[in-house]
């Protein structure tokens, strides 16, 4: 049978839990991770509705995009929506399954789909995320290079943009002298040791750096291993917010808002002032993305797609983007067939159920 534990494993192995923003309250909200799974409904939002369709299906795993846990609960009462779901939840034992900003701010995540439904190429993230890379130097003796290596890349380390297995390595001589209750692989106690040893750097997601340090250790043949660990400013281009890509062939301003309009099945876009050139970069954010103009802008997009703009904010766009509102569920809405594929890959012959429960509580006359 499957757990609900080896769904969330291949999940977070897409959008591990250590990239949502520090607001967010993605993970399991409710239920219990060793629960063999009956089936696994798909959702946006998790309603009283939606709760209420995983019933019907016999689904016991609702995976949704939004928290329905999001400021916490101080109380279980039934006083509002929040509560009301989550008492239906757990009352069903359905488990109920967050995964927001971590799917935001993977590449293959969110915008993904939203450039991949506008056929955009070249995407790349908006807005890269620091503070998320690491570097391990360590020590090996050089007949052990490879196998220890071999051990840190399978452990998640060495990946640089599209290249994998990335490491430098440097020979030269490591010098030691096993004490007193020491039992070295190489060389004799209260004698000093000079061996000839590969300095290895490698590059690692922080999140990783206890699996990869363990699997060094692990995979190294000495009783102490001497590495240093140290965190990286630089940016991680795989993970941030947001995405940039190109059409391929460049639209005017107001055949792209047409294109958008089909593309996304929208009724309704806001927009401010089309401009008078073509529309070849656009930018685009799922959910509330204004923060992201200034990166847009100094990324060269001619338009800017997201949802939750405020009348003031409309301003910002000052005649040098196109800034494009098409609302939070319409730009998100396609984030369920987003999660469909992710757990199709793995769970081939599994019950998955799209939700056909409409939840934008936005309507438009
Ligand atoms: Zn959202």
């Amino acid at each position: 049978m499957t757990r609900i534990k080896d769904i969330i494993q291949h999940l977070e192995s897409i959008a591990p839990l250590a990239y949502q923003e520090s607001y967010d309250n993605s993970g399991l909200l409710t239920g219990n991770a060793k629960d063999d799974v009956t089936a696994v409904l798909i959702s946006l939002d998790v309603t009283e509705q939606v709760v209420e369709e995983a019933i019907e299906l016999g689904a016991n795993l609702i995976v949704a995009h939004h928290p329905i846990i999001f400021k916490g609960l101080k109380s279980l009462t039934g006083k509002n929506y929040v509560e009301r779901t989550v008492i239906k939840a757990l009352k069903n034992d359905i488990a109920i399954y967050a995964i927001h900003t971590n799917l935001d701010n993977v590449h293959n995540g969110v915008n993904k789909k939203i450039c991949d439904k506008l056929g955009l190429v070249n995407t790349k993230i908006l807005a890269p995320k620091s503070a998320v890379l690491s570097k391990l130097v360590t020590f090996i003796p050089v007949n052990a290079v490879d196998k220890v290596k071999d051990a840190m890349f399978n452990a998640g380390s060495g990946g640089i943009g599209n290249y994998s297995e990335c490491s430098f390595t440097v020979v030269g001589d490591g010098e030691f002298k096993p004490d007193e209750g020491s039992n070295p692989t190489i060389g004799r106690t209260g004698m000093r040791e000079k061996v000839a040893e590969a300095r290895v750097e490698i590059v690692l997601p922080s999140y990783l750096a206890n699996a990869v340090i363990n699997s060094l250790k692990n995979a190294h043949p000495y009783e102490e291993v001497a590495y240093y660990l140290s965190s990286l400013d630089n940016k991680n281009q795989q993970v941030g917010s947001g995405m940039i890509g190109e059409l391929n062939t460049q639209l005017s301003g107001l055949d792209f808002m047409h294109y958008l309009k089909d593309k996304m099945a929208l009724n309704v876009v806001k927009h401010t002032q089309i401009l008078d050139k073509k529309i070849k970069k656009v930018a685009v954010c799922g959910g509330s993305g204004s923060f992201l103009l200034p990166a847009a802008k100094s990324k060269g997009a001619d338009i800017f797609i997201t949802s939750d703009y405020k009348y003031h904010e409309f301003f910002d766009a000052d005649g040098d983007i196109i800034i494009t509102d098409i609302g939070h569920y319409e730009s998100e809405v396609y984030t369920k067939d987003l999660i469909y594929d992710i757990l199709s890959e793995k769970f081939s012959k599994f019950a998955l159920n799209l939700s056909k429960t409409v939840t934008n509580p936005i309507s438009y006359l």
